[in-house]
């Protein structure tokens, strides 16, 4: 029997929708601006291809503009970079997003780096990495953004909170710290060569596992009433469901840390659904800067 109660990802991004709905709704009446989003697409990964068509099909949901442009997996990176420019330089799109991964001929980081600033709705340009960690206004990426908004939902003030974060990545593990170090949280990072990690992860108020490890963080690993955000998505054999399927699992070991954490998000519809909710109200928050608007309490 489960002690935790479950932090339902799928209705809070439903209503950070609507309330990015209504906003767009008010800026297209006054001052007469539609928020748009351009999402670039190189190459055919399956899974890619699912988060762009998912990301436009809620951009136009919620009443925004959605630009698409899908280019072959031999797309030369001056290419790529050509319709960056353009985009950075077109008033009707706010937020460009470059989907990753990249295919191998071409550089990451150049390609983020070429993104406007003010139009990296993504935030992994290196300007709004800086900004984070720094205390300006940037763009924050979308994942712990949204975690940081499920955590806040739940526990208020996260003054004075242990935090743990589980993965060091660019994209989750460090502006997860960066966002909970400003909530003025104790903020500590583990990683693939941190040592005693259970007992370190048993000190958190606060845990937050995006470490791509199946069932990784088992409930014996976790305070009790502690907050656990699990950032994980992995693909599991499940031959229970029948041969050859499989089933979605986080890195946290949901039956077990149920039993004894506070609160925990379920895999899936726990952190996944906030990520596109995320992005869509970053490019709101673009377009109201870009327009000298008012920026909306998103
Ligand atoms: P990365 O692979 O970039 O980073 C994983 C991190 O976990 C690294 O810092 C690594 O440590 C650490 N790690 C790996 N194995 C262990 C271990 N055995 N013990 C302790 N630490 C370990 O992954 P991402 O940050 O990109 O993603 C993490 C997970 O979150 C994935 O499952 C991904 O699918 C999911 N994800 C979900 C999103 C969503 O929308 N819900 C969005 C983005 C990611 P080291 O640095 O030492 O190698």
């Amino acid at each position: 029997m489960s002690a935790a109660k479950i932090i339902d990802g799928k209705s809070f991004a439903a209503d950070l929708r609507g309330r990015v709905a209504h906003v767009v709704g008010g800026l297209k009446d006054d001052p007469g601006l539609t928020p748009g989003l351009a999402v670039v697409l190189v190459g055919d990964d399956p899974a890619s291809r699912v988060y762009v068509k998912n990301k436009g099909l809620q951009t136009v949901e919620v009443g925004m503009a959605s630009f698409e442009h899908r280019l072959a997996a031999d797309t030369p990176e001056s290419d790529l970079l050509a319709v960056i420019k353009n985009l950075n330089t077109d008033a009707t799109v706010h937020g460009i997003l470059v989907q990753l991964p990249l295919p191998d001929h071409i550089n990451e980081n150049k390609v983020l780096s070429a993104i406007n600033p003010d139009k990296d709705v993504d935030g992994f340009h290196l300007l709004n990495v800086g900004r984070l960690w720094t205390g300006g206004e940037s763009l924050v990426p979308c994942t712990p953004y949204g975690c940081l908004m499920m955590l806040k939902n739940q526990l208020g003030d996260l003054t004075g909170k242990r935090a743990l974060i589980l993965g060091r990545s660019n994209i989750v593990g460090k502006p997860m710290a960066a966002l909970l170090l400003q909530e003025s949280c104790t903020v500590s990072i583990a990683h693939s060569r941190t040592v005693d990690l259970p007992d370190r992860c048993r000190e958190a108020d606060i845990l937050v596992a995006a470490v791509g490890r199946p069932l990784m963080v088992q409930g014996d690993w976790i305070k009790p009433g502690a907050t656990v955000i699990d950032v994980g998505i992995n693909r599991i054999a499940a031959p229970e469901r029948g041969a050859g399927k499989t089933r979605l699992v986080g890195d946290v070991d949901f039956a077990s840390a149920a039993e004894v954490a506070g609160a925990i998000t379920p895999v899936p519809g726990g952190v996944g659904p906030m990520t596109i909710a995320c992005l869509l109200r970053n490019t709101v928050v673009a377009a109201c800067r870009q327009a000298g608007v008012d920026q909306p309490g998103l």
